[in-house]
């Protein structure tokens, strides 16, 4: 069995881009870096693999899928280690070790839905059917947040469908990708998953290459909106899962001890790097004190750390870059009059990106740390006292990924949750995505759906046989 550093010594070259773990600077390792030529190179094998990959039965490629989620668990603690000294999240907590059993679960999810043909006529006037065929090609690209289960999401339902894939991977977190996929090709055939990884200007490349049919695309709305552009030119089809602003709303019968522990980690989980956190959390007035008083006994027992440190469950941020977004947007926070409850104040001279869990209260609802998305341990709490304000609020943002209600009940919070523009919305729990249920964005978070069966479908071509 491979060890952690057989598998970083196997990813990694003498030279390359340098990666550095998030907490402490220590260089973990030279990532390889894809050249134009390698690109094609990739590609066209991708190519060449997809052709008997789709000619596969359907039974050895959900087999083959479940040997690759049996390698995965077989290397757990390995990938778990790695993931946690590239991106910096914790073994513990909803993070690395987490993370890795998403893939498990994930894929194994995408390998055991069925997908039959769709009866759409069957009468005197005549038959048709429809049926999911393969793309070809899939180029994927992802984040740096979640990089192991992020690509699993793009990587194992295209596989299922007949499809093969070229993974570009984010130039902060490629050894965590590199890795994921040295473990699953040791039970995939040759070239149907390649991973190719590089910077922003080699994800133009795969946007833009013909031999390409699709791409599935994880990360900012800027980004998103650029491969919009140049993926139309060879017509591509795509998934856009971008950038959210959630919004939590409380409602006035909701028991605030009850639910402070789920609208932290719905807030925090991952340190806040997660694209459908809660970002902004709208308090009724009447119990506006007592939410903010159980959310800060919360935060304050949170142990945050070096990731690879058992006993915690918060680590830095994974970059300088966004580390600063959530200084920035908490300074100005602060300096408009709003009120830190924890938090804030991160100790300069400290190793590492790390920035304290910190909770705003008393903040206008126009505040940039409510209406940009901070992507960070920062969360905004804003004071309501109309319910109608406080869901035109939630629903005021150019963005709806994610969403949730919180009340003790249930016929009263379906209600709201049904009035809020987002993909999700979630009742009493935040971000609790299922791989058989779909998940995509509204508004400008993007198109497309994840997960379930509909997940499945987006990545095949629809073809209709009637007679
Ligand atoms: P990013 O857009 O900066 O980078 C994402 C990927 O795009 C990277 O691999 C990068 O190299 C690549 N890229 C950059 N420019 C490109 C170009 N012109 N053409 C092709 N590829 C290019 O995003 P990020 O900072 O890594 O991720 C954070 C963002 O992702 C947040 O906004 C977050 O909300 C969002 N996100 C969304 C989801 C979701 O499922 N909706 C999940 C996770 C993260």
């Amino acid at each position: 069995m491979m060890t952690t550093t057989t598998l970083l010594e196997e990813i990694t070259t003498s030279e390359g881009q340098e990666i550095h773990d998030p907490a402490t600077g220590e260089l973990i390792g030279h990532a390889p870096l894809t050249s134009a030529a390698d690109l094609d190179d990739a590609v066209a094998r991708a190519l060449h693999a997809q052709v008997s990959w789709a000619a596969t039965p359907d039974g050895e490629r959900q087999a083959a899928l479940h040997a690759a989620a049996d390698a995965v668990e077989a290397h757990a603690e390995e990938l778990a280690q790695l993931l946690s000294r590239e991106q910096g999240k914790p073994l513990n907590g909803p993070n690395a070790r987490f993370e890795v059993g998403a893939c498990v679960a994930w894929l194994r999810t995408a390998a055991s839905i069925p997908v039959e043909p769709e009866v759409l006529v069957d009468d005197e006037s005549g038959y048709a059917e429809l049926h999911y065929r393969p793309l070809g090609v899939v180029g994927a690209i992802g984040p740096w947040n979640w990089p192991m289960m992020i690509s699993i999401w793009q990587i194992a339902p295209s596989l299922r469908m007949g499809n093969t894939v070229v993974i570009k991977p984010s130039e902060y977190t490629p050894l965590s990708v590199l890795a994921l996929v040295k473990v699953l090709n040791s039970a995939l055939p040759a070239d149907v998953l390649i991973a190719v990884p590089g910077d922003g200007s080699l994800g133009r490349k795969l946007t833009e290459h013909a031999d390409i049919a699709k791409i599935m695309f994880t990360g900012s709305a800027t980004t998103g909106k650029a491969i919009v552009k140049t993926a139309a030119d060879t017509m591509k089809r795509m998934t856009m899962e971008l950038g959210g602003n959630d919004a939590g709303i409380v409602l006035d019968d909701a028991d605030p001890q009850a639910i402070a522990e789920d609208l932290f980690w719905g807030a925090f989980i991952n340190t806040g790097q997660t694209c459908a956190a809660l970002k902004r959390l709208y308090v009724p007035d009447s119990i506006y004190d007592e939410v903010c008083h159980a959310l800060t006994e919360v935060a304050a027992k949170m142990p945050m750390g070096i990731g690879l440190e058992e006993q915690n469950v918060l680590g830095p941020l994974q970059n300088a870059k966004q580390r600063d977004i959530v200084a920035r947007l908490v300074d100005a926070a602060k300096d408009s009059g709003a009120r830190v409850l924890i938090g804030a104040d991160p100790d300069e001279d400290a190793p590492g990106f790390f920035y304290p869990a910190t909770l705003v209260a008393d903040i206008d609802p126009q505040n940039p740390l409510v209406i940009e998305e901070q992507f960070g341990p920062a969360l905004p709490i804003i004071r309501y006292t109309d319910l109608e304000q406080a869901i035109a609020w939630a629903n005021g943002l150019e963005v709806g990924l994610g969403s949730s209600v919180w009340s003790s009940n249930p016929e009263r919070a379906t209600e709201v949750a049904a009035r809020i523009e987002a993909g999700t919305t979630w009742i009493n729990k935040h971000g609790a995505i299922d791989p058989r249920v779909p998940f995509g964005g509204a508004k400008q978070s993007g198109f497309g759906l994840e997960f379930g069966l509909q997940g499945l479908k987006e990545v095949a071509q629809p073809h209709v046989i009637s007679r």
